[in-house]
C-alpha cells in the first residue's frame, strides 16, 4: 500500500501540491490523472525519494519513508526516456537493480530470464540499447523495473514516447503485467482514456489538489466535480 499524508510541496513562492491525502491499497493499479503542471509528476518523485515534500509524510507498507533515501525504499520507477545504460547489454541492463544489491551470478541469471520471458524480449539479451525500437526499449525499462518485485512500482507517463498503435499495445501489456506483481502501482498521465482504460482506481488532480478518487466507472458516472466530469470527456 502506499500513503501520503498532508503532503505540501513548496518550490520557493510556488505551491505544487496544497495537502495531498491519498491511500493506494496494496496491489492496487492507481491512475494519478491530471491537466499538465499540476502536480502528478512531483507527487511521484516525493513518493520515490527525489523530491523531499516541504511537509507531510509519505509510507510504503507501514513503513514511514519521507526521510529515506530512494535506494532504500524498495520501489522501482519508470520515466518517459526510459533511462536505459547505452553502454550495457539488455540481460546487463535488466540484472543492474540485482547487480548493486550484490545477488549472486546464478541467481541474477535466472531472475533476467523469467522477467524476460514475460515482456518477450529473451531473444533480445545480447544487444544493446541503441540496437532496439522504441517499444523493445520500453519493454527493457519495465524489466528493470520489476526484477526486484519492489513494493511499490512507479510510472510517469511511460508511453508519451511510443506511436499511437504501440501505446494500444503497451496499455493491455503493463496493465497485465502489473497484475502479475504484487506492487501496488501509481501510473502518472494526463491521458484520461488511459486512465480510465488501465487503472483500478482513478485520482484526479487539478492545481495541486486531488478533486477525487473512485473506481473509472465511478469517476466517468459520477464525478465529483465540473471539474473532473470536463476532464473525463462526461461534461455535465
Ligand atoms: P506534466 O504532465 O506537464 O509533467 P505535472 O502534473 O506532472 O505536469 P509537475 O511536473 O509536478 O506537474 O509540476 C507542477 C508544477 O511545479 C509546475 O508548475 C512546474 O513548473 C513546477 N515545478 C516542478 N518541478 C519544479 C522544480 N524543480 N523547481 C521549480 N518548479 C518546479
Amino acid at each position: 500500500s502506499v500513503l501520503y499524508q498532508n503532503v505540501v510541496k513548496n518550490f520557493g513562492a510556488l505551491n505544487v501540491l496544497r495537502s495531498l491525502d491519498l491511500a493506494v491499497p496494496d496491489h492496487k493499479f492507481l491512475a494519478l490523472l491530471g491537466p499538465s503542471g499540476c502536480g502528478k509528476t512531483t507527487a511521484l518523485r516525493i513518493l520515490a525519494g527525489l523530491d523531499m515534500p516541504t511537509a507531510g509524510k509519505v509510507f510504503i507498507g507501514e513503513r514511514d519513508v519521507t526521510r529515506l533515501q530512494p535506494r532504500d525504499r524498495d520501489i522501482a520507477m519508470v520515466f518517459q526516456s526510459y533511462a536505459l545504460y547505452p553502454q550495457m547489454t539488455v540481460a546487463e541492463n535488466i540484472g543492474y537493480p540485482l547487480w548493486i544489491r550484490g545477488t549472486p551470478d546464478a541467481g541474477r541469471k535466472a531472475k533476467i530470464g523469467e522477467v524476460a520471458a514475460i515482456l518477450e524480449i529473451g531473444h533480445l539479451l545480447d544487444r544493446r540499447p541503441r540496437q532496439l525500437s522504441g517499444g523493445q526499449r520500453q519493454r527493457v525499462a519495465l524489466a528493470r523495473a520489476i526484477v526486484r518485485d519492489p513494493a511499490a512500482f512507479l510510472m510517469d507517463e511511460p508511453l508519451s514516447n511510443l506511436d499511437a498503435r504501440l501505446r494500444l499495445t503497451m496499455r493491455g501489456e503493463i496493465k497485465r503485467l502489473c497484475q502479475r506483481l504484487s506492487a501496488t502501482t501509481i501510473y502518472v498521465t494526463h491521458d484520461q482514456v488511459e486512465a480510465l482504460t488501465m487503472a483500478d482506481l482513478v485520482a484526479v488532480m487539478h492545481g495541486g489538489e486531488l478533486q477525487q478518487m473512485a473506481p473509472p466507472i465511478d469517476i466517468y458516472d459520477r464525478p465529483a466535480n465540473r471539474f473532473v466530469a470536463t476532464f473525463v470527456g462526461n461534461p455535465p
